[in-house]
């Protein structure tokens, strides 16, 4: 008997265009598109090191650890970097990119990300990537957490890079990812002698051996599994119609942290403006107190299976997050985790109002 996922017939070409196209068609971009056969921290790499080098200028926008990252490969490249960094509960502005140019007119890349699912935030791309293009740098974009929770549009927001993954609001597989690569892009990395080439790292090889080849003879072996699941997500995506996915996303963020301000127990949302708090995951802040990892490790004891986590590093102490993106974007994964979260705070002596919570789910569901 065959095995379901073992003993498949290899990928064909035709088949990884394909696939391409449909990511492309979601990302609603005319750009090339390239599926890297890694997670998103590949190509999230590849682009830094293909696009920037010792003489570029970057603006690198820091909204959560995502962006800390980026700044050491910029620096490690050799770029001029010129942090502009916000507090984590708040997203950055227009207005302090366009300040951060007229500071600094020799800017010539900007590197942002849209959503932080770590620090649940989400900036304002399209009013940014305004400035950006009216200054003429190069737009790197990490939409990885974005994709799937709201619109993520490369072309009319002038994104150079736009580097997204399967695994968060697609509800994908996390070992494959794409980038979408503009002209200017691509003349940029063309011009740079430190960009990878025949590496892993290298957006040029794809270019060159498979996109400009006509794309008939892959570089290696593919990822097949994992190109099979990214195909069978963005298929499900069309079918459930991308704008439902992105609105329940929305409404799963809108139902949490009303529900979480119904709770009470001293939870509050951890981005202060709703407008600026991504749809893609909720982070609360734990009372004083309280330690938000041994209170998620206490909730998760309960139950699993709920989308719950302490932030990263420094934040365990004070964040929980709640990921509720993709199988997770429903009433019912916001009520359980709202519930297990009131349980756990009433064993610690605080007062919670669960079914109160509950109530506030169903209103703002939307
Ligand atoms: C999740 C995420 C990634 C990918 O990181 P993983 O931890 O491997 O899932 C990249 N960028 C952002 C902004 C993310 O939220």
């Amino acid at each position: 008997m065959t095995h379901p996922f073992l003993d498949l017939a290899p990928l064909s070409a035709a088949r990884f265009a394909e696939i391409e196209d449909r990511v492309a068609r979601l990302l609603d971009t005319g750009q090339d598109v390239v599926i890297m056969q890694g997670e998103a921290l590949l190509p999230l790499e590849g682009a830094i090191r293909g696009a920037a080098g010792p003489g570029t200028t970057a603006l690198n926008v820091i909204t959560g650890p995502y962006g800390q990252t980026f700044g050491n490969w910029l620096r490690d490249c050799g770029a001029t970097v010129i942090d502009l960094a916000v507090p984590f509960h708040t997203a950055v502005t227009a207005d302090q990119v366009r300040d951060a140019f007229a500071e600094h007119p020799e800017i010539d890349f900007v590197s942002l990300v849209h959503a932080e699912a770590a620090t649940g935030n989400t900036n304002p791309v399209a009013e940014i990537g305004e400035v950006v293009r009216e200054r003429g740098a190069l737009f790197y974009l990490d939409a990885v957490a974005s994709i799937g929770a709201e619109p993520v549009l490369p072309d009319p927001w002038g994104v150079d890079l736009c580097v997204i993954g399967a695994q968060k609001a697609m509800g994908g597989p996390a070992g494959v990812s794409a980038v979408s690569v503009s002209e200017r892009a691509w003349a940029r990395m063309a011009a740079n002698p430190a960009a990878p080439r025949r590496s892993y790292l290298s957006l040029l090889d794809w270019k060159e051996r498979w996109t400009d080849a006509g794309r008939t003879a892959l570089l290696h072996a593919p990822a097949q599994l994992e190109m099979l699941a990214l195909e069978a997500c963005v298929e499900r995506i069309e079918t459930a119609g991308l704008e439902t996915v992105t609105a329940r996303h929305a409404s799963a963020a809108a139902a949490t942290r009303a529900g979480a301000l119904a709770l009470g127990g001293g939870l509050e949302p951890y981005v202060y403006e709703a407008r600026e708090a991504a749809p893609v995951a909720t982070t609360l802040r734990v009372p004083a107190g309280v330690v938000a990892s041994e209170l998620v490790t206490r909730a998760l004891s309960t139950d699993p299976t709920l989308p719950l986590a302490a932030g990263g590093g420094a934040l365990a102490k004070e964040m929980i997050r709640v990921n509720h993106y993709g199988p997770d974007a429903t009433p019912e994964a916001v009520r359980a985790s709202l519930t297990a979260l009131g349980t756990t705070l009433s064993e610690k002596g605080l007062s919670v109002d669960v079914e109160g919570a509950g109530r506030a789910v169903e209103a703002n569901w939307g």
